[in-house]
């Protein structure tokens, strides 16, 4: 890692990516239009980047699907493939500083998340991604002697991949790198409020020789060029990831235009339950205010719901506001800081809407609360904990997406299974136990696709990532992730 020191030199020797990204090369939208992104470290304008909409997707669909029907990525030698993801995990790493630079100014996570978290993340999915790509077997049913039937796993075709800004490049590598493995064509919408590091990876795509037209990147709203995307009647697939509501809009296009798979990993409220026989209180402050104010709050599967059984919940709260002092809002750019700026001002303004309305309703907010460095034009916030929540209350109902952990006591351990499940989210969940029994009665009753113990972690890539109920219905990470991109094809042989 350079020197922190040298991040804004850095900044002045890199170029920003402004343009959408078609079959190998940067272009304009066809309207000229542009979007003014500001940086979320202070506010001041960063770049005008394209307003993409139908007719760019057009252009960019068409170029996917040329290049799919081509056969130039998909019917390539596996190991061939697999070199070239290989090559793309090495460029990233080489160009680690300037992507990192990129995620930080565009989004306001910290330099060193950015750099440690983000990179090593999304290097390691598309070596992971890139190494199953010759082990992926199909099957031979036990059929009669008669037949011979065999199971085959084929790319789908053109795929669209719609992400979130909260971690712009590690969304799109889950993603990408999944459909790539699989052998598809790809066209890419990041966020209009995150568009960069799509554009470099783009960049380092065709470095590494994966073929013009394989890998696409169309900038712009959602309800432009998104909409466009997930309309398109020659994108096969969808992998989104965001909001819930813009979630079930995606199953809508699809059934407006071809019924194209869509696989969808939206939003969440995830609950941790803490039971009075785990006593290291200290271990789970730790652990909850650190995963829970990592990237400002802003997490899916951030633990934005904390039940405390009643008899412990004092103790553990001095605990947690202590190690709460930790995270200090300050420059994303400096070394030593540990809470950076959230995304921009509209959602500034959301997370402190939320703080207001928590302490209208009652909830006692014992730290934090407040906006902070107003005069660097910056989007910072305070790590914020409110106690005395109930779970009827709107802070304990909906995704605020920011710093901002909402505490709820309990008395009994079904009261507690039953407030962790009070939501239409199942994306996350936890508990902290050192009863055994306890441990294995509790996860089987917790609604939700990824369950934590004694512990709380997004896992590693070789487990899936991803949700219950109105969370989504896809799983990114782990082999898993591959079937969303393939079809099944049953092959029937008689034999004479
Ligand atoms: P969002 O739903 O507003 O936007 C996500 C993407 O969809 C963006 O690229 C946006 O431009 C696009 N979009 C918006 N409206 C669209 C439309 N009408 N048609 C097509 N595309 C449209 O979400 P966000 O604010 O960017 O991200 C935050 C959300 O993402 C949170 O709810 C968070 O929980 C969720 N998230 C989920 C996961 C997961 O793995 N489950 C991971 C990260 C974030």
């Amino acid at each position: 890692m350079v020197d922190k020191n040298k991040w804004q030199q850095l900044r002045t020797k890199i170029s920003i990516p402004s343009k959408h990204w078609i079959d190998g090369n940067y272009v304009d939208s066809v309207s000229g239009a542009t979007i003014d992104k500001l940086s979320a470290t202070d506010g001041k304008h960063l770049v005008a980047f394209a307003r993409g909409d139908g007719l760019d997707v057009d252009k960019a669909v068409a170029a996917a699907d040329r290049s799919f029907n081509a056969g130039v990525w998909t019917n390539l030698d596996p190991t061939v493939r697999k070199e070239k993801l290989l090559k793309v995990a090495e460029l990233m790493d080489k160009y680690r500083d300037e992507l990192a630079l990129l995620e930080t100014l565009d989004v306001g996570k910290t330099i060193t998340e950015s750099w440690n978290g983000d990179l090593t993340s999304a290097i390691n999915t598309f070596k992971y991604y890139a190494e199953l790509i010759d082990k992926v077997y199909g099957e031979i049913a036990p059929t009669s002697k008669k037949f011979f039937y065999y199971i085959t796993k084929e790319p789908i075709g053109v795929v669209g991949i719609i992400v979130p800004w909260n971690y712009p490049l590690l969304m799109t590598s889950w993603k990408l790198a999944a459909a790539l493995a699989a052998g598809n064509s790809v066209v890419i919408k990041p966020s209009e409020r995150s568009p960069l590091t799509a554009l470099k990876l783009a960049e380092i795509i065709k470095e590494a020789g994966v073929p013009d037209g394989v890998v696409n990147v169309i900038l712009g709203y959602g309800h432009e060029a998104g909409e466009a995307l997930a309309l398109h009647h020659k994108v096969r697939a969808i992998g989104f990831t965001g909001s819930t509501a813009v979630g079930a809009k995606m199953i809508a296009y699809s059934s407006q235009s071809n019924l194209k798979r869509v696989y969808n990993e939206l939003g969440g409220k995830s609950p941790v339950i803490v039971f009075n026989d785990f006593e290291d209180l200290q271990q789970v402050a730790q652990t909850m205010t650190g995963i829970m104010f990592y990237n400002q709050g802003q997490s899916c599967h951030a633990p934005s719901r904390l039940l405390v059984h009643d008899s412990i919940a004092d103790k553990l709260l001095e605990h947690m506001v202590a190690c709460a002092k930790n995270y200090i809002p300050d420059d994303p750019l400096l070394e030593q800081t540990t809470l950076g700026a959230v995304i921009d001002e509209k959602h500034l303004q959301r997370i402190l809407g939320y703080i207001d309305i928590g302490k209208n309703n009652g909830a006692n907010c014992i730290y934090g609360g407040n906006r902070v460095h107003n005069a660097t034009g910056g989007y910072y916030v305070e790590p914020t904990i409110f106690d005395n929540v109930t779970q009827q209350m709107q802070i304990a109902q909906e995704e605020i997406f920011g710093p901002v952990l909402s505490v709820i006591r309990f008395k009994t351990e079904a009261e507690a299974i039953a407030i962790a499940n009070d939501t239409e989210y199942g994306l996350a969940a936890g508990l902290w136990s050192n009863n055994i029994n306890r441990v294995h009665r509790v996860i089987p009753q917790l609604k939700a696709g990824m369950v934590n113990v004694n512990d709380y972690s997004s896992g590693n890539l070789t487990v899936p990532f991803g949700g219950f109920k109105q969370s989504g219905n896809g799983r990114d990470k782990s082999i898993h992730a591959l079937d969303k991109y393939l079809e099944l094809k049953t092959v029937c042989i008689k034999l004479y």
